[in-house]
């Protein structure tokens, strides 16, 4: 049987803890995750490419079975290069959702061999998101609560 590989697609930027959930307490559900960071998306200029690859490296580099890739382009393209026919999403709020949705909706449509996954968010981490963190960040604030613990910035 071919293993059950996921892509958890974002720009974590940074990865927060609401991530890091996401990622676990799907892990049961495959064989591989492979947490993807997209190269191209506008809201990624804060931190770079290699800064973000390293955090989420650091947070599972216990773990055989989580992989952090980087990628440019389609997200289906990407799940086809990786072997992987389900796509990994959390969902805080009903923004998320609609936004989701239709996203989802596309890709099923582009590719209908790829099924996207959702896990709702711990209500403790719903309120994290990175663009936050980051504007935290950009005023001076401390976000260690809000990130793994492998991550200091
Ligand atoms: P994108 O730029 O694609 O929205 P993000 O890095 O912001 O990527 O998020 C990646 C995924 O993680 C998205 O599905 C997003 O909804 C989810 N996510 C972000 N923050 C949280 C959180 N606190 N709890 C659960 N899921 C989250």
């Amino acid at each position: 049987m071919s293993k059950k590989i996921a892509v958890f697609p974002g720009s974590f930027s940074p990865f927060t803890k609401g991530h890091e959930s996401i990622v676990l307490r799907a892990l049961p559900l495959f064989d591989e995750i492979i947490i993807s960071i997209g190269i191209n998306s506008a809201k990624n200029d804060y931190f770079s490419i290699d800064e973000r690859v390293q955090w989420a490296e650091n947070v599972f580099k216990n773990y055989d079975n989580i992989k952090v890739e980087r990628y440019e382009g389609l997200t289906i393209d990407h799940c086809m290069k990786m072997g992987a026919k389900y796509i990994l999403r959390g969902l805080r709020n009903s923004h998320d959702f609609k936004y989701e949705k239709g996203i989802a909706q596309m890709n099923h449509s582009m590719d209908s061999g790829i099924e996207t996954i959702f896990i709702i968010t711990e209500p403790k981490y719903s309120h994290i998101s990175s663009t936050i963190v980051r504007d935290v960040i950009k005023n001076g604030g401390d976000v260690s609560q809000f990130l793994p613990e492998d991550i200091s910035l």
